[in-house]
């Protein structure tokens, strides 16, 4: 049953040369020891290395020796390979739904071909498709950000919060313990609102440049918020529930973790009101916020993105270089963070 160029040891073989013969498409991912197998027909296999269990087709399989990992190579005891190569002569259920219902034997392969691709979201991205007709990569950029679930919904503690690039959206929670290290006071001069207002302190390096460099034209930016403690954005968030209804509250304001303003790196300016896209001041720093490390947080079209109405007022501090870089591509922060900032660390070279 198997060819000769298998190398078979000791009663165990290498993954890797049974799945290059069966052409599949093999991801690994060195931290989690987790190895993925995709097939073009949408058969999927994944072996957590050292376990003696493979999930095939969502289905766990027992063996009764582990997997073992030697020079480079993934070595699985050989009562495996029956298992795996049945596959090759009987196509799974949702093998052939994606073969007739696309008609197109590389759909899958078209995912797997997407830069951002992560094997773990495999059958996410094949259900999204179903749900929603967009390009490829849309599916695949959409399923990363979390979107292929409601808002508030399969929710992630974010492990990097003091990040000045962390992304902290509806899918992505601050740690309950988490308090930014370098926060520093805004002079009060040009802070209207609490008088205790804080932002990180590059961040407020950066504003500062950027409220100069308005006020040589004639303009005024005045900070309306910071900083923001959980239990403020909790007061804030109750606040707006009760008095306008979840909905808006969901809308306009983050449930608590989940706003920027408690990463220390975002501010709104002068009001908080949408005819704030009238002023000349929002004219200026449209065009030229990034220039100081600040982008528009929440556009006008990409609500269905961003999770938050349009908000002319919000910006967030990402620095120079990832600022102008968002600023260029036109893409949301949600959308660039998962394509630019983002590691799934799977690989296909090993
Ligand atoms: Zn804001």
């Amino acid at each position: 049953m198997m060819k000769t160029c298998m190398k078979v040891k000791n009663n165990y073989v290498s993954i890797n040369a049974i799945f290059k013969e069966l052409g599949y498409i093999v991801f690994y991912n060195e931290q989690k020891k987790m190895i993925i197998s995709i097939s073009k027909e949408g058969n999927y296999i994944s072996h957590q290395i050292g376990t003696n269990v493979m999930n095939i087709n969502k289905k766990n399989y027992e063996f009764n020796k582990s997997s073992i990992f030697e020079k480079g190579t993934i070595m699985i005891p050989t009562n495996y390979i029956d298992k795996v190569l049945n596959l090759r002569f009987k196509l799974n259920e949702s093998g052939k739904d994606l073969k007739t219902e696309k008609n197109n034997k590389s759909y899958i392969f078209q995912f797997i071909a997407e830069p951002y691709f992560n094997p773990e979201k495999f059958y996410q991205y094949i259900k999204y498709n179903k749900d929603n007709e967009l390009p490829i990569n849309e599916i695949v950029i959409h399923v990363n950000i979390g979107l292929d679930q409601p808002f508030y919904t399969n929710i992630k503690t974010i492990n990097d919060p003091h990040n000045f690039l962390v992304l902290c959206n509806k899918y992505r929670q601050l740690p309950k313990s988490f308090r930014p290290l370098n926060l520093v006071k805004i002079p009060s001069t040009y802070f209207l609102g609490d008088r205790d207002a804080k932002i990180d302190a590059t961040a407020l390096e950066h504003l500062i440049l950027m409220r100069n460099d308005a006020q040589k034209k004639g303009l005024e930016l005045i900070i309306v918020s910071g900083y923001r403690t959980n239990s403020y954005q909790r007061m804030l968030y109750n606040n707006s529930k009760e008095t306008k209804g979840i909905e808006h509250a969901d809308t306009y304001s983050a449930r608590p973790g989940h706003s920027e303003h408690e990463t220390g790196f975002a501010i709104d300016i002068n009001s908080v009101e949408t005819t704030f896209e009238n002023t000349k001041e929002f004219e200026w720093l449209v065009k030229n916020s990034y220039k100081y490390g600040y982008i528009l947080r929440y556009p006008k079209g990409k609500e269905h993105i961003t999770g938050y109405g349009y908000e002319p007022w919000h910006y967030r501090f990402l620095g120079i270089l990832t600022a102008t870089a968002v600023y260029k591509s036109g893409l949301t922060y949600d959308e660039y963070y998962v394509q630019n900032i983002y590691k799934n660390n799977y690989t296909t070279n090993f």
